[in-house]
């Protein structure tokens, strides 16, 4: 499983690539991460080495297919676990951040996927943000 920092980076990198269709140049990923454009690079360098994306000095950071499987799991568990933390245990919005960021690391897609499953297969996080669906839900466009 790679380190939480990288799974960090995946998720930002998931919204900048993704959703927001942007190049993910080392510029633009400190920026919208707030990282210093060395660590950024250092970690590129990490996530090249283990195999989660490909880089190139013009178009930037992409993802390689198993990149992109975990960084669309660790957005959904992100998701999810606010849904659930919300929706069905009543906790106050303002206090999911914390919780959400911590479960996404450690829940297995089985998880992902029966949380999924118990909500519906909800769309959007308390938030509005969209949640990429998995093996579970029925078609839809993400
Ligand atoms: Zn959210
Ligand atoms: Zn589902």
């Amino acid at each position: 499983m790679p380190s939480v920092s990288v799974d960090e980076y995946l998720e930002g990198l998931w919204v900048i690539r993704i959703e927001t269709a942007q190049a993910a140049s080392v510029k633009n990923v400190a920026k919208q991460l707030n990282i210093t454009p060395p660590s950024v690079a250092q970690m590129f360098g990490k996530m090249r080495a283990l195999g989660l994306i490909k880089y190139d000095k013009h178009s930037g950071a992409d993802f390689t297919r198993k990149g992109k499987r975990r960084a669309r799991h660790i957005v959904r568990s992100h998701r999810l676990m606010e849904k659930l933390l919300v929706d069905v245990v009543g906790v106050n919005l303002s206090k999911v951040e914390g919780p959400a960021c911590g479960a996404e690391h450690y829940l297995p897609e089985e998880v992902a996927d029966a949380i999924c499953t118990y909500l519906k297969h909800p769309r959007e996080c308390p938030h509005g943000e969209p949640i990429p669906k998995g093996k579970c839900c029925p078609q839809r466009k993400v």
